[in-house]
């Protein structure tokens, strides 16, 4: 299966952008709902992250509290790092399980951090979704309920600008109206049904 990996900073665009794939009929693998479905109740993972962190990183309901949890390993490299090696292989496999499934043509995976971990190597493309960083934090703060300055932190502690564009195959410049983006996707659809007939 051709494998399209779609990243960006927070607020550029990637949901935005992954749906109007979706609307193409091109299947969708979204790495942020990977990652819930690993840490659901029942999952020996959840079990080894409250061992680890204590019983105040779970709701009553059983489930993960992921604000707790994320406050705990915000300022903590050493927490988040622990907490990356227990996850990041299980989501890759998770992910893997679902192309297995995948019914259209070519898949896209659609992940903040593809860049940041092996997941990279489970695509044959990299879309980078871009916006200039004072739009990306505009629409950031006017879709959660955030504050600047932690739309800024999230900001620093992902890969740069730069940095994410020198590794991109594509670009998506979501700067323009929507139209504009149909229709960058729209070409971008064309040229991937073309690469997946030659692979
Ligand atoms: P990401 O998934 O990268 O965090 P989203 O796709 O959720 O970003 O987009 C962030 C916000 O910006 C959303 O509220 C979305 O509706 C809005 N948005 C995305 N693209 C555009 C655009 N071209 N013009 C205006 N608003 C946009």
């Amino acid at each position: 299966m051709f494998l399209v990996g779609i990243t960006g900073g927070i607020g550029s665009g990637k949901s935005t952008v992954a749906k109007l794939f979706s609307n193409l009929g091109i299947s969708v693998i979204d790495a942020d709902q990977s990652a819930r479905e690993v840490v659901k109740p029942g999952c020996p993972s959840l079990k080894e992250i409250e061992q680890h962190f204590g019983t105040e990183v779970i709701l009553d309901t059983g489930e993960l509290n992921r604000r707790a949890l994320r406050e705990r390993i915000f300022t903590n490299n050493a927490e988040r790092q622990w907490l990356e090696s227990l996850l990041h292989p299980l989501i890759f496999e998770y992910t893997k399980l679902q192309l297995a499934n995948a019914p259209s043509d070519y898949a896209i995976l659609e992940s903040p951090l593809l860049l940041e971990t092996t997941q990279k190597e489970l695509v044959n493309r990299v879309l980078v979704v871009d916006v200039p960083e004072n739009v990306q934090l505009e629409r950031a703060l006017l879709r959660d309920n955030a504050t600047k300055q932690e739309i800024k932190a999230i900001m620093a502690a992902q890969i740069s600008r730069s940095e994410r564009l020198s590794r991109a195959d594509d670009v998506i410049l979501n700067d323009n109206g929507r139209e504009d983006l149909d229709s960058q996707v729209l070409t971008l659809h064309q040229q991937y049904l073309t690469y997946a007939k030659q692979k």
